[in-house]
């Protein structure tokens, strides 16, 4: 049986630093803050939303929260990023996709400040991330390198393969693996033979929205396996993309959904903030 990465564990460990490195930095007179931005009501992103929120409160991160109408412009989102962008106790900003349909996300991330771009999506973060020279990572894709690096996974040299080719997941995804010396492969819908791709993974990492696509058969026995999915099952029940009960069987880690990269994601996003108060203040980072 597969060893479960414990999530939220983890999580907890990397808010703890959060939370001493906020005392250190609130000595030396800064507040790292965070705003939040939620347009709509989506349910969904109204738990994220809180679920930020209060792990800001925890960690001591002072933070905001803006939440406005479905009816919303984008001129209006636009002017409240640049009033963002200019508020010196904000050193984060965060827009909680998705955005409702007619508002234009793309012209949303690049309006933000890259300094303030704690998720890593400004085309300048994702560029810097591309040569290695990067001031953030984005949330999940980092919270998986800590996930794999909490029990002892060795990336270096091995065969991983991602399920997945978005902006925010499955592309960063694969190049932090790449920065971590990785023989990586990417799979997308229109990959070929993706169980045979699948079954050399040594670290096969799943992001693809869709429940139980991962069954055991595409998998190497003693592969470690991250679940990134976030679905829900025929009982309405969260899951993620991996079929955890047969997987366990076979696989050497393995993360549950929920409490394996979700939270991380949002621990992630505090070390962030912190990192980008430490810029905005010349502190070293
Ligand atoms: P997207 O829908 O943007 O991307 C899904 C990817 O899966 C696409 O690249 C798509 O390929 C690929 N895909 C779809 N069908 C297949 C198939 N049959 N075979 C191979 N690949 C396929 O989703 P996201 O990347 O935004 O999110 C992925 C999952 O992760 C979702 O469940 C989401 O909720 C979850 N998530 C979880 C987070 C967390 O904190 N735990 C954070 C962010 C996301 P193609 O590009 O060809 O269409």
């Amino acid at each position: 049986m597969a060893q479960i990465i414990d999530g939220k564990a983890v999580a907890a460990k990397v808010r703890e630093t959060v939370r001493v490195e906020t005392e250190a930095l609130k000595e030396k007179g800064i507040t790292p803050g965070l705003a939040v931005v939620i347009v709509g009501d989506d349910p969904a992103s109204r738990t994220y939303v809180n679920n930020k929120k209060k792990a800001c409160a925890q960690a001591g991160i002072y933070s905001e929260e803006y939440a406005l109408p479905a009816s919303t412009t984008q001129a209006e989102l636009m002017e409240l990023v640049e009033k963002l962008n200019a508020k010196k106790d904000i050193n984060g900003i965060l827009v909680q996709s998705p955005l409702p349909e007619g508002l234009d996300e793309t012209a949303v991330v690049e309006a933000i400040a890259p300094e303030k771009d704690v998720d890593a999506f400004h085309p300048s973060n994702v560029g810097r991330i591309m040569i290695g020279n990067f001031h953030f990572l984005p949330c999940t894709p980092a919270g998986v390198i800590e996930l794999l690096k909490s029990v002892g996974v060795e990336i270096s040299g091995k065969n991983c393969v991602v399920i997945g080719r978005s902006n925010i997941v499955g592309k960063p995804m694969a190049m932090l693996l790449l920065h971590e010396n990785g023989t990586v492969t990417i799979c997308h819908s229109k990959t070929r033979n993706l169980k045979e791709i699948c079954r050399q993974a040594d670290i096969l990492i799943a992001a693809v929205g869709r429940r139980r696509f991962v069954t055991a058969d595409m998998v190497k026995p003693g592969a470690a396996v991250i679940d990134v999915g976030i679905n829900r099952d025929e009982n309405g029940k969260l899951c993620g993309d991996v079929d955890f009960a047969e997987v366990e069987k076979i696989a050497s880690c393995i993360t549950p959904v929920p409490g394996g990269v979700g939270p991380m994601t949002i621990a992630m996003l505090l070390r962030n903030t912190i990192t980008a108060a430490k810029l905005q203040n010349g502190v070293e980072t």
